[in-house]
């Protein structure tokens, strides 16, 4: 770890309020959690630190609302440039704080120069409509628009698995728009957001547009969540805290990203050895910490038995260890409580006729990417969102079958089909419960400008640039009376 290009264990963060770097009474150590190393000291933001954050951003509403789009779009564009250089650094941080696997955390690094690219091009393209007012009787001698204006103060409150891009997606669209934002990352991957944020400054983004807030969920979040001045929550995490920032949030608008167990049916006559790589990315990239991670999968009888082989065997050759390693392909989950849970999830399937075809241990704080089969719907494994490197493997008799137990699920952010038969692709997309549907890939499939989010349980609203630059702005009608 000496080798890093960032300088660790002496780190010692702040806050970002108003474009100042803000020290505070507490700071809470950040370990690793692949080697449980201290990382860096981190501020721990109180109630009054995070108004202060807000105070700014509400202040900074006119710097960003009544900036030009060509200027906004600019400091995009610079913040693309600036990543594109700084995109090891950024890469060896995300891999530090959150054990996400070297290989995986470049690419997420080169989707979130994609992302900003995307909210570059966006903040040029927001506008509204005419409208056909004489279309109705009362409206004849009337013409009218609609404009699309900035909401305000949006509070982005974002989770450990995708630190930077998950990021981008409130704060690019939200800059796009023109408005201000009190981010608070989630308490395993501050620096990645604080390194972000520092990009934006370089970039030329005026001071209290991008305030930094780290600390406690239940401290930071919830005063973001209670302030009237904050007009939109957009949220990515977990179903529970979800649901209770709903409950909390009154009249603010919401974009709740939440979680799955999502699934991915493989039709008959589907050729194997052409899925097997994808398969072991969507199961297994980033430990299953991923929100479309392939947490079940459905396969047509007549091609079970030779997708488990192949599946275990690609399985088995991948490699464990340092997140660090550019090789490893799995390392440690978050933490150490979610390792746990992980492991107690699996022992609840050997209570059943359920069979664990590899996997299934710890090996150096590792938890073994790990394939049950024949699993039953109870079992926690498959209703509930299993977040690790764990994934279900059930044989059906029809198409038909695959897709009802696919919806049976209180969740419905993405599945995916492999099929050749058109009808049978058809039939998918159009039965499937969820927010997308994607043919011949697994559910794990996300590009960044495509409109993504869930029904169900996982959640409202959609995220994909143009679809969050909606979310983040308001409609406006302007009516001539032409008499
Ligand atoms: P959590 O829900 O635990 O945390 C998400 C964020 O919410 C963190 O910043 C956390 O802060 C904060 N938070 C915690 N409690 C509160 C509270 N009471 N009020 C306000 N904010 C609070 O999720 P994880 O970080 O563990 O992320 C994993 C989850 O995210 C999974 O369920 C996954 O499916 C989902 N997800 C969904 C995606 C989607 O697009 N649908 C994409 C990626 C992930 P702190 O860290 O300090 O607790």
């Amino acid at each position: 770890m000496n080798n890093l290009a960032i300088k660790t264990n002496e780190m010692k963060k702040y806050l970002l309020i108003n474009g100042e770097k803000v020290e505070t009474e507490n700071y809470a150590p950040l370990y690793s959690p692949y080697s449980q190393e201290k990382i860096a000291d981190i501020a721990m933001a109180d109630k009054e630190l995070t108004i202060k954050a807000i105070d700014a951003a509400h202040e900074a509403r006119q710097l960003i609302g009544g900036m030009p789009a060509y200027k906004r779009a600019e400091i995009l564009e610079n913040v693309v440039l600036l990543l594109k250089e700084r995109a090891d650094e950024a890469a060896e941080i995300i891999s530090l704080e959150s054990a996400k696997p070297l290989m995986f955390a470049k690419a997420e690094v080169a989707r979130t120069v994609e992302t900003y690219k995307f909210a570059a091009e966006e903040a040029k393209r927001i506008h509204g409509e005419m409208i056909p007012f004489d279309a109705a009787v009362g409206g004849v001698g009337r013409i009218g628009y609609t404009l699309r204006e900035p909401i305000g103060v949006i509070g982005a409150i974002t989770p450990f698995n995708f630190p930077l891009n998950l990021v981008a997606h409130k704060v690019g669209p939200a800059i796009a728009a023109g408005n201000t934002i009190v981010l608070k990352p989630a308490s395993q991957t501050p620096l990645t957001a604080l390194f972000i944020a520092e990009l934006f400054a370089e970039a030329g983004l005026p001071a209290g547009v991008l305030n930094v807030v780290t600390g406690p969920g239940s401290v930071v979040g919830e005063a973001i969540v209670e302030d009237d001045r904050v007009s939109m929550i957009t949220f990515t995490g977990s179903p529970d805290v979800g649901i209770g920032i709903n409950n909390k949030a009154g009249l603010k608008k919401t974009t709740l990203e939440l979680g799955s167990n999502s699934a991915l049916i493989i039709d008959k006559d589907v050729e194997i050895d052409g899925i097997i790589d994808r398969c072991t990315m969507g199961a297994f990239s980033n430990q299953g910490q991923v929100c479309i991670s392939m947490q079940r999968v459905f396969v047509h009888e007549e091609n079970y038995e030779e997708f488990i082989t192949k599946f275990t065997e690609a399985t088995k050759q991948l490699k464990l260890g340092n997140p660090l390693d550019p090789e490893t392909y799995v390392s440690s989950l978050i933490t150490k409580g979610e390792l746990e849970r992980a492991v107690s999830w699996i022992e609840e399937t050997k209570q059943s006729n359920a069979e664990i075809l590899t996997g299934g241990k710890v090996r150096d704080n590792v938890l073994e990417p790990t394939i049950i089969a024949n699993a039953d719907q109870s079992l926690k494994v498959s209703c509930q969102e299993v977040f690790a490197p764990i994934v279900i493997v059930n044989q059906v008799k029809s198409l038909e079958e695959a897709v009802e137990l696919v919806n049976d699920s209180r969740f419905g952010l993405q599945a995916g089909i492999y099929t050749n038969n058109v009808k049978n692709a058809f039939y998918a997309s159009k039965n499937l419960h969820v927010g997308g549907v994607i043919i011949n890939d697994v559910p794990t499939f996300r590009v960044d400008q495509m409109p993504y989010g869930g029904v169900k349980d996982s959640g409202t609203g959609r995220e994909g640039i143009k679809y969050a630059v909606e979310e983040m702005t308001e409609l406006k009608l302007v009516v001539w009376n032409q008499g």
